[in-house]
């Protein structure tokens, strides 16, 4: 299957370049960075660490949609609205992993999502995504007499908090209660708070270090307490799941899918 990298030299583009090179099935279609990014010219495989492959990293986003089977994307919100396009355009599957869209960009994912396979998640994590079904199958079982808090740490750099991967859980704990999650949710908690209310969902943020990413999903009742909890060791967990997403695509129908699609971890599936 011929991949395409979209941002092929930004932290996740090299790690996505190192596993398609190693993954069986995978061949490297190319690489693309954003104007005046230092890496155009380059070797895409030698930027990322590896042998020379004659593949040079260029602007051009259409030709590499073109030429690929399938196009993994992990750059800015601002660029997704053109590959979308060229997805469309080449009926290309699409990968993105980007966070941050805004519900207009959102919107104009899932329109495209009727002509093309796209596989959209907040988090590519083949464990995070087991979690995020057993959050949704527990709290579906445990009432609201157990009190769900959200707990998640990352590295000092992070600029916005709760985690997309935390708002996930929250989705999935408040699906499972067949709740909104915008009507339990509370995001932080300072001063004189008063006592935390029946059916809330909680997020606690933390900050510190190099911490890559740590989650617990907590269900606390009057004696018991039940904690998931997942921690990511490297950022190869999201390129590995995402090449996993790129092979799954092959073959598939048009449509908007998410993690638990491809793994299979969907209710009832
Ligand atoms: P990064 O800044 O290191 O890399 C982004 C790259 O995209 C940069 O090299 C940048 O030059 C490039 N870029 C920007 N505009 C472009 C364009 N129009 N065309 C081609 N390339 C373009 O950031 P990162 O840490 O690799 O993260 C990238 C994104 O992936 C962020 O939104 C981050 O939140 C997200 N992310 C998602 C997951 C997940 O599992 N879903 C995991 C990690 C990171």
């Amino acid at each position: 299957m011929k991949i395409g990298i979209v941002g092929c030299a930004g932290r996740m583009g090299q790690m996505l370049v190192q596993e398609v090179s190693k993954t069986r099935g995978c061949e490297l279609a190319g690489g693309t960075e954003g104007p005046n990014n230092t890496a155009l010219g380059a070797d895409v495989a030698v930027f990322s660490g590896l042998p020379e492959c004659g593949l040079i990293i260029s602007e051009d986003a259409e030709n590499l949609f073109r030429v690929s089977d399938v196009i993994i994307d992990f750059t800015l919100p601002a660029a997704t609205a053109q590959h979308l396009k060229f997805a469309q355009k080449y009926k290309t599957s699409f990968i993105l992993g980007t966070t941050g869209h805004d519900q207009q960009e959102y919107a104009a994912i899932e329109m495209a999502a009727k002509g093309v396979a796209i596989v959209k998640a907040m988090n590519f994590s083949i464990g995070v995504n087991a979690l995020i079904a057993l959050t949704e199958q527990l709290s579906t079982l445990l009432d609201d007499n157990f009190d769900i808090e959200i707990l998640e740490m990352h590295h000092k750099h992070k600029v916005d908090a709760p985690s997309g991967t935390a708002i996930a859980f929250g989705e999935a704990a408040a699906k499972g209660r067949s709740v909104e999650l915008n009507d339990v949710s509370v995001r932080g908690r300072n001063g004189k708070t008063g006592a935390r209310k029946k059916g809330e969902i909680g997020f606690a943020s933390l900050r510190g270090g190099e911490v890559v990413g740590n989650h617990s999903v907590i269900f606390a009742s009057d004696s018991e307490c039940i904690e998931l909890n997942h921690k990511a060791a490297s950022r190869g967990i999201f390129s590995k799941g995402a090449i996993y997403a790129a092979l799954w695509t092959k073959g598939q129908s048009p449509g908007f899918y998410d993690m638990l699609d491809v793994l299979g971890f969907k209710k009832g599936s």
